[in-house]
């Protein structure tokens, strides 16, 4: 290992992001390593973040066979999705419903603990081949005409026709090959953790949203659901040191009692909230996956829903340009993938900053749009309809295609 060309795909970060692309190059027939940076994706580490993945990710698991009867036990079908305005403000819009059986869905996906969804996206790329490297990366070097070069922190380095960088928010890969990002800071934190509740949720997720932020529950087995929690950062150095059952307490209280008694909060976790997006997301034999490429609030479940989208077409891409006998790092790989991924990413993180920073600045007109849009959403049948389907997916012409509409055992058309 370490000569040139040992690999056609090496992929940098062993996220679900990472370990999704390199599982679908290998099945491929890329040649593909991952590094797996500081953590071991095979081992269950708790984790307070369910995902919820939409429909095209879903066909994602199934492709890869991903979607097994264990995986299922520990997730559950959302089938609708409520939109609460709980702002109290002058333009407080009515709520709203999005129900999967009116788009003729079973559902619009599922909600995945990432503790289980990480080790099986690992144990599958193992599976398909993959090889697994110890170590960090800390950069790429050279020209990458021919190769692109990684390396590592144990003094080695890699290269290959094609780095998939999938190295998170602070991505080593992106930074020393010179990407520009543009980033925002919100004066906010995402609270996350589980718990119990009397009532049933009937496979239901409900966005409340606050004047700090939006207030999220999202369904798990039983009576069970996890919780996003958007506040702002002394708020939620409050909330963190609160004991279990008054932390229980102000669960209940925020959700209006809609679940019942709440009960058995599992440790909830700060995530500090920003928005970060790349200028390109591809060149010179380098592609961005995942948080590495573009990170969003957690609002409207979209962060590795997009990622997910990234990781297939970057493997598509490689793997139709190793069919067709191309170079699977040429620019014209890198210039598609960043013009494909561009109309996904854009107006999606556009909508979570006009929704978030219209909860937070307190601008009369930016709350008059966001309550506008909600309250068009529960009036207009065609307006929900177009929002229900644009917030899964762009259109299927812009969703790698083992991401597609399919008949599946999980949703059914
Ligand atoms: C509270 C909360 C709720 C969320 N809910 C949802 C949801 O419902 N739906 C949704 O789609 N998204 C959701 N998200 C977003 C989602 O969690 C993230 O988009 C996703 O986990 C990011 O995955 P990633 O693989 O891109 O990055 P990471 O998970 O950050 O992976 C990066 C990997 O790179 C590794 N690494 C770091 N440094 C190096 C290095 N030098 N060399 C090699 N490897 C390195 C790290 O160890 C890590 O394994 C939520 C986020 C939060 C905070």
């Amino acid at each position: 290992m370490g000569h040139a060309g040992d690999f056609d795909v090496i992929v940098s970060g062993a996220g679900p992001a990472g370990l999704a692309a390199a599982a679908l190059c290998s099945e491929a027939g890329l040649r593909t390593a991952i590094v797996t940076g500081p953590l071991d994706p095979f081992e269950k580490r708790h984790d307070p973040r369910t995902i919820a993945l939409m429909r095209p990710s879903v066909h994602l698991l199934e492709h890869l066979e991903l979607f097994s009867d264990e995986l299922r036990a520990v997730s559950n079908p959302l089938k609708r999705l409520r939109l609460v305005d709980d702002t109290g403000g002058l333009f407080s819009a009515p709520d709203v419903t999005f129900d999967a059986a009116d788009a003729g869905w079973d559902a619009f996906g599922w909600n995945i603990p990432l503790e289980d969804l990480h080790p099986a996206l690992a144990e599958k790329a193992r599976v398909l081949g993959v090889e697994f490297i110890r170590a960090s990366a800390t950069g790429v070097s050279g020209d990458r005409r021919e190769l692109a070069k990684l390396q590592l922190d144990n003094g080695s380095e890699l290269a290959a026709s094609l780095v998939i960088a999938a190295d998170g928010r602070n991505s080593p890969v992106r930074e020393t090959a010179g990407f520009i990002m543009l980033r925002h800071d919100y004066d906010q934190v995402a609270i996350g953790c589980f718990f119990s509740h009397s009532a049933p949720h009937d496979d239901m997720s409900t966005e409340y949203h606050k004047d700090q932020g939006p207030f999220t529950t999202v369904p798990m087995p039983e009576r069970r659901s996890s919780l996003v929690w958007m506040v702002r950062p002394d708020r939620g150095r409050e909330i963190m040191e609160l004991p279990p059952e008054e932390l229980a307490r102000h669960i209940q209280l925020e959700s209006h009692g809609d679940l019942g008694r709440i009960s058995d909060t599992t440790e909830p976790r700060s995530f500090p909230m920003q928005t970060m997006n790349a200028v390109e997301y591809a060149r010179d034999r380098i592609i961005l996956v995942g948080e590495a490429a573009h990170a969003v609030p957690p609002i409207g479940a979209q962060g590795l829903n997009m990622s997910l989208r990234d990781a297939a077409l970057a493997a598509e891409l490689a793997g139709d340009a190793l069919a067709f006998g191309e170079d699977i790092g040429g620019r014209e790989i890198m210039e598609r993938y960043d013009r494909i991924r561009r109309r996904d990413i854009f107006p999606r993180k556009a909508a979570i900053h006009l929704v978030n920073s219209a909860l937070l600045t307190g601008y009369t007109p930016l709350q008059a749009l966001r309550a506008g849009g909600i309250a068009l959403a529960a009036s207009l049948p065609w307006f929900r309809d177009i929002v229900m389907r644009q917030g899964l997916a762009p259109g299927e012409e812009n969703v790698p295609r083992v991401m597609r509409e399919h008949q599946s055992d999980a949703i059914k058309n």
